[in-house]
């Protein structure tokens, strides 16, 4: 409803139309009944009376029809927008963990087919049923004045048709559920191909991709074939007891006419209606599905709108301001899913401008660590604060704006080399970012591209080297400048240049912050200030470099066992 209440006025003119052209089709048999009841006078002054008026209703119908149907688009393009509007805006809020458990092509074919499905069935509404159900009532009106006897005869089949349908409803809804799921399932397959199309081509594995698509289509199409021929007969069903209902008013009205009972013209507007009868029960059942089609798309449109929502900023929260970059830790416990710790009882205090490496094998925490202190989540227990203030007591936005994250599956869009640089800080000169590109080691390698700053990159910058895509996130974290970075070391190595490239950037773009890089190489745990090791979601060792070595620990095992100055692979 409160997709719709905007257009309150523009609804309530598209009724009034539709009462108004179901009227005149209404008055259509009566005028054919006048008609027939003067015909044996030999009169062609009614002949002519009963053209032009039909004429003339049937064009007021068609230009009024018109100017709704006009009026019926806006309407439903409006509230096409304004669900896509809370909807879209919704997937941009939603918490991380949403976006981990959908996929993005069945996100996006949800999104298409519930809206179109929603705002489909109500046109749909606003088209069939509620004319019809006006017509129905004038036809139903007249016909009792005409004739009790012959109106109770053709009301006896008015419902049949609304029976059959609202038998059939259910096994349609399901029908629809199943076939939303089916094209969900291949379109979000679809979109995880295209995306990794690299490996699908290194695997040579392009024919079981297609096939497995089109046998997914297939199954789809199965579905609606079994369904149009159940729809099918369902139909033949309803236009048959159309036809017995006008068969049943032709025998009957025609005994009571040869009995003098009622004049000819009556027996016309009878057989009239119904004919015109059966459409509009027709158009209500059709509704009735038209609703429960309707349910399902408004499920899946809910299924985003009450998504439950990212963690809120508290009332009281405020903005951050100055940042010195202070990180405190304080018990800090957490886990992604109830009873499976990731982190227990985490202390650590970073100094401002201080560089930590997060060290451990995979699975032990790390990434959780710096999702923590970006508050993608909430701790479980105890708090992370950045220069005193809990972050659940400052405003979410605030608070990223201010740490720079760089890692290897930052998204580079599909956009020139500039507006990449610049993303989030789209006010910044060409000259800043020439700057950041040289600081990056980025500059030289750009202006070499067909079209310098103003090259498009391709769908997350494929068109260049992981060295290059690295360089280019890092310009993009100077340009941003914020007081605290997180830092995520590629696992694989680039080649010798680019990774000599790459540190002496990442060297520049950490002067100065609070910097945590979760590190794989020995190179960059070596150059830390700090190496925070860590194992099962806990910190089992804390210092320097030599300390622990001294320590003869867990990490002096991990640089024992280093192969190629990768540590972590050696857990
Ligand atoms: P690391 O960065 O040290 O490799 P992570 O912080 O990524 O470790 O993961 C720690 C643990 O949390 C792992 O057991 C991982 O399976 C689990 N985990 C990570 N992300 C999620 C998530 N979004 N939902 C559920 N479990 C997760």
């Amino acid at each position: 409803m409160a997709f719709i209440r905007p257009h309150t006025g523009k609804v309530v003119v598209i009724m009034a139309m539709a009462l108004v052209t179901a009227a005149l089709g209404a008055i259509e048999p009566l005028v054919m009944k006048r008609f027939f009841d003067r015909l044996g006078a030999n009169n062609l002054e009614a002949l002519i009376a009963a053209i032009v008026t039909l004429v003339a209703l049937n064009l007021a119908r068609e230009a009024i029809g018109g100017v709704s149907n006009w009026l019926t688009w806006k309407v439903r393009l409006a509230v096409n927008s304004s669900l896509l509007e809370a909807t879209v805006g919704k997937l941009h809020a939603l918490p991380l963990q949403y976006h981990r458990e959908e996929t993005v092509g069945g996100t996006m074919t949800k999104l298409d087919r519930g809206i179109n499905g929603f705002v489909g069935a109500l046109s749909d509404i606003a088209f069939n049923a509620f004319p019809g159900v006006i017509y129905l009532v004038i036809s139903i009106a007249v016909m009792f004045r005409l004739d009790l006897r012959l109106s109770l005869i053709v009301l006896f089949f008015a419902p049949l048709p609304a029976l059959i349908g609202m038998l059939a409803a259910k096994e349609q809804t399901g029908r629809d559920r199943a076939l939303l799921e089916r094209w969900t399932n291949i379109f979000s397959r679809f979109n995880e191909v295209l995306s990794g199309i690299l490996t699908v081509k290194s695997f040579a594995t392009e024919e079981e991709e297609k096939s497995r698509f089109m046998s997914g289509v297939r199954s789809a199409n199965s579905l609606v074939l079994r369904g149009v021929g159940i729809d099918t007969g369902v139909g033949a069903a309803k236009n048959i007891v159309g036809i017995l209902a006008r068969v049943a008013a032709l025998a009957a009205g025609g005994y009571l006419a040869i009995e003098g009972e009622i004049t000819a013209g009556t027996l016309v507007a009878f057989l009239g209606y119904a004919g015109g009868i059966f459409g509009p029960v027709q158009g209500l059942t059709g509704v009735y599905q038209t609703l429960r089609r309707a349910t399902v798309s408004l499920e899946i449109i809910f299924s985003i709108l009450d998504a439950e929502d990212g963690l809120d900023d508290a009332p009281h929260a405020t903005a951050l301001k100055e940042l010195r970059g202070e990180v405190v830790f304080d018990r800090v416990s957490f886990s992604y899913k109830r009873g499976n710790p990731v982190l227990e009882s985490i202390d650590m205090r970073i100094s401002p401008g201080e560089t930590v490496a997060l060290v451990g094998p995979s699975g032990a925490g790390k990434t959780t660590m710096t999702a923590l202190i970006q508050r993608f989540y909430d701790p479980l227990s105890g708090s992370v604060r950045i220069d005193g203030v809990d972050l659940r007591d400052l405003e979410q936005r605030s608070l990223r704006r201010r740490i720079g994250a760089v890692s290897q599956d930052a998204l580079l869009f599909n956009d020139t080399v500039r507006s990449n640089i610049a993303y989030g800080s789209p006010h910044v000169g060409l000259n800043d970012v020439a700057e950041a590109a040289k600081a990056a080691n980025a500059h030289r390698f750009i202006m070499r591209l067909p079209r310098g700053y103003d090259t498009v990159i391709g769908e997350r910058g494929n068109l260049l080297s992981a060295g290059e895509r690295q360089r280019l996130t890092i310009a993009r974290a100077l340009i941003k400048d914020p007081p605290i970075l997180i830092l995520d070391e590629a696992t694989s190595s680039l080649d010798a240049e680019s990774e000599s490239l790459v540190q002496e950037a990442f060297s520049r773009l950490i002067r100065g912050r609070t910097t945590f890089v979760i590190a794989h190489r020995l190179s960059t745990v070596i150059g830390a200030d700090r190496i925070l090791v860590l194992k099962d979601g806990r910190i089992i060792e804390a210092g320097s470099h030599s300390e622990l070595l001294k320590a003869k620990g867990y990490y002096a095992l991990l640089v024992r066992n280093q192969a190629g100055g990768l540590i972590t692979s050696a857990a």
